[in-house]
């Protein structure tokens, strides 16, 4: 994967210094030479990292950080501080302003491709996440998720097997987080841990390998989501790298900066939120364009995705399928008689009842207005007769219940039954079939079944 990276920096060498590196490595590069230009170039070319130099005339590091962050159309690009060696206090600040990670001058190769690597990997995972759930929505753009998250009271899991040095990062991020220490890798299942949003791991630790870990960590399914935070001795360099190899999202040197752990413990928690929030709104798109609004059951477009995936099975040697059209008998005249809230009212308890008859397994969905279809995998046609039988009296047996007054009504459906047993058969036939049994229900009085053969 090559990414974008837009270099900033006002001394014209250090921008080409860096474009060499970066591009060594296949990186494409964009530069900008001041801050101004930097949000001009954010906005427009959509880079996927942005390495910003702090000391800059006119509009410096943290104000142009600023404001990328603050505007949506660039507050998703991960942006890397580059401050001068023994600036502490920058990175402090850098980090507050909204930076992601930062790196010092003179720069270390190795270390710029790494951090450059692991939030590029970022990148592309909530780019991909936005485009999905653009798609989801059929949107034609991608809207910007602007998500405003401060990064606190976040449940932390600190593994570290030194007490003395553990209790003092627990001490530490209490002041903002809820950190739990852990002394024993072998304490850790991932089902009590489901709340965990940030796990920090020592490389250092005796009673286990920090960096095995972290690699299991990485290769669970439960886990495998959960940002992880190395520590490491700062001579320990390699220790580092190979880490942000295995998929540590970040790591932090000891001996250990108080205010630069909570920073960036803060971010990952922030980056963390961000993605889980996409995730839970592709879900949720994913979700909506599979699912009737009114009813809940599965709409038309799936139940057919669905009805043409069984069939290809039983064409391949599966099984049959059948499938049922149930309609509401005399629906108009609740409509006009009560009211259309009052029928959305009989549609929605049509529903409840017709779910509540089948097996999980069952496909049911609203096929529209006041049809719906019920697909039954590996299910005979004498079997799926009886079914539909049972659908049927389920709903004249019992009165419906409408409006505030919960008026009790009289409610028949007719309902025809087809299979799907043919090796010419796509949904179209075989729905076709049952529609024509359910005109002969509805032709020989309603408030029946009846079957359609091939
Ligand atoms: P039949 O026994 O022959 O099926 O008679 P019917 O009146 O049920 O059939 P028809 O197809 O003539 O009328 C169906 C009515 O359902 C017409 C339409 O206005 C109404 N309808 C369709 N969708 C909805 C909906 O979402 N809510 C409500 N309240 N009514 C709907
Ligand atoms: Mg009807
Ligand atoms: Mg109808």
């Amino acid at each position: 994967m090559t990414a974008r990276v837009l270099v900033v920096d006002d001394v014209e060498p250090n921008v080409r210094l860096l474009e060499a590196k970066l591009q060594h490595e296949y990186y494409t590069v964009i530069t900008a030479f001041s801050g101004e230009q930097a949000i001009v170039k954010a906005a427009t070319e959509n880079p996927d990292v942005i390495l910003l130099d702090v000391m800059m005339p006119g509009l410096d590091g943290f104000e142009t950080c600023k404001r990328l962050k603050a505007d949506p159309k660039t507050s998703h690009i991960p942006i890397i501080m580059v401050t001068a060696l023994d600036q502490k206090e920058d990175r402090i600040l850098g980090l507050k302003v909204g930076a992601d990670d930062f790196l010092s001058k003179p720069i270390d190769d190795v270390l710029l491709l790494a951090r450059v690597r692991s939030l590029s990997r970022f990148k592309t995972l909530s780019d991909e996440l936005r485009t999905r759930e653009a798609v989801g929505r059929r949107f034609g753009v991608i809207e910007n998720l602007h998500y405003l998250e401060d990064g606190l009271s976040a449940r932390i899991l600190i593994l570290e097997d030194d007490n003395r040095r553990g209790e003092r990062i627990k001490r530490v991020l209490a002041s903002e987080q809820r950190p739990l220490l852990m002394s024993e890798a072998n304490e850790l299942g991932p089902e009590g841990h489901a709340s965990v949003e940030l796990m920090i791991v020592s490389t250092s630790g005796t009673s286990f390998d920090g960096l095995r870990l972290a690699a299991h960590i990485r290769s669970q399914t439960a886990t495998r989501n959960l940002p992880i935070l190395a520590i490491v001795d700062n001579h320990e360099r390699d220790k580092a790298l190979r880490a942000l190899e295995l998929g540590v999202n970040d790591f932090i040197d000891r001996p250990l900066d108080e205010e630069e752990l909570l920073a960036r413990v803060k971010t990952l928690v922030r980056r963390r939120r961000y993605i889980e929030a996409l995730r839970e709104s592709v879900d949720q798109t994913m979700e909506k364009a599979v699912t009737d609004q009114l009813t809940g059951l599965h709409n038309r477009r799936y139940m057919e995705s669905q009805l043409k995936a069984l069939l290809e099975r039983m064409q391949r040697g599966g099984q049959p399928v059948s499938v049922l059209i149930a309609d509401i008998d005399h629906f108009k005249r609740v409509n006009d008689l009560f009211g259309h809230d009052a029928g959305d009212d009989v549609i929605r308890q049509f529903s409840e009842r017709l779910a509540s008859n089948f097996r999980p397994r069952d496909l049911a969905c609203r096929f529209g207005g006041e049809e719906f279809v019920v697909i039954m995998p590996d299910t005979l046609p004498e079997d799926a007769m009886q079914i539909a039988e049972r659908l049927r009296h389920s709903i004249a047996a019992a009165p419906f219940y409408i409006g505030r007054n919960r008026e009790q009504l009289e409610v028949t459906c007719s309902v025809g039954v087809s299979v799907g047993n043919q090796v010419s058969d796509i949904p179209e036939t075989v729905l076709k079939r049952a529609d024509q049994a359910l005109y002969s229900a509805k032709q020989c009085g309603r408030n029946r079944v009846m079957a359609q053969a091939a």
